[in-house]
């Protein structure tokens, strides 16, 4: 199998090297397995989704054999289901280079240049969410890049990043710090390499925790791409009126859900700019402080 890819490139045509992900295999286990038990799963172990008390054990080979092995398996830990997938039918489709408004997002397996106008983000998803195919993350990039044209950002905070691919592009596109939170550890490990292929460990610090712990107060642009109530939540927490509150990137929304968020930002005092949506299905606001003077391209592009 080879990935395919959205520009109509191949892996393995002389563009780069290869897809290091082809058939996944995932073990759906009761109970957390911990961070010292991963060392027991072997060579094909890529990575542990854990959702509240369940474990998702992702490897590139069947397993089974060592998610058995497991000492605990049996005592607190149950083998309940296992899938397999391509990697593709994971991921929603071919992961390869593909283009976001001015972003390129190229696989680390490929060696693709920009076009000069174009800004480069090097993204190895791995199993988490946020490979640039979804469309709450495609109208994210589209509303980072329209939130840049509002005026330059120094400290963003992305709340579920994922893979981190929000968090390297407002990088990419000139902020100072980014915080990148997310409550999955998967997420975590995912998007620091992630921030180390882009070579911005000195800008963007990830961090496990909850949006909802998070204070939102310092920074001057917050995006969340995130489950409804937490995305309401962000709203909640926004606070003094008096002070300039931060440009927000809202998104993960479905239509009654996005009217709602509508409402909460009409209902605190915040403006919104501009709204995307994917076949009315998903969608994404850009919002700003009323007191914000909003003219985009006064201020020039990154
Ligand atoms: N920012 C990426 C990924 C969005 S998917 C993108 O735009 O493509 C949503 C992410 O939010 C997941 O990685 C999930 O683990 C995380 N998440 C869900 N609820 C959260 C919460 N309450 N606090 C922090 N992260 C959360």
């Amino acid at each position: 199998m080879t990935c395919t890819t959205p520009l109509g490139l191949e892996e393995g045509t002389g563009k780069g090297g290869s897809c290091p992900y082809q058939d996944l295999h995932v073990y759906m286990v009761e109970g957390v397995v911990e961070r010292e038990e991963e060392a027991e799963l072997g060579n094909a172990f890529l990575g542990n989704w854990v959702e509240e008390r369940w474990s998702f054990l992702f490897f590139s080979a069947p397993s089974e054999a060592k998610v058995l092995g497991l000492p605990r398996m049996g005592s607190d830990l149950k083998l309940l289901d296992t899938y397999a997938f391509t990697y593709d039918q994971w991921q929603g489709g071919g992961i390869g280079p593909s283009r976001i408004g001015h972003f390129l997002i190229v696989p680390p397996w490929l060696s693709i240049e920009a076009a000069p106008w174009e800004q480069r983000i090097v993204l190895d998803p791995g199993v988490v969410f946020g490979n640039g195919l979804h469309p709450t993350t495609r109208d994210c990039l589209s509303a980072l890049s329209m939130a840049r044209d509002y005026g330059a950002f120094e400290e963003v905070l992305d709340l579920g990043t994922g893979t981190g691919i929000l968090a390297v592009a407002a990088a990419v596109l000139g902020a100072r710090r980014v915080t990148a939170v997310d409550i999955n550890p998967l997420c975590i490990k995912t998007a620091r390499k992630n921030v180390q292929l882009n070579d911005l460990d000195g800008i963007v610090k990830v961090m496990e925790g909850r949006a909802d712990e998070c204070p939102l107060t310092d920074a001057d642009l917050v995006m969340a791409n995130l489950p409804h109530q937490a995305v309401a939540g962000v709203l909640d927490r926004l606070g003094d009126r008096s002070r300039k509150r931060p440009r927000c990137i809202l998104s993960g929304l479905m239509r009654s859900e996005a009217r709602d968020i509508r409402e909460r930002i009409r209902g605190c005092g915040l403006r919104l700019e501009r709204e995307w949506d994917h076949e009315m299905t998903w969608y994404t606001l850009l919002v700003t402080d009323a007191k914000e003077d909003a003219s985009p391209g006064c201020t020039g592009k990154a």
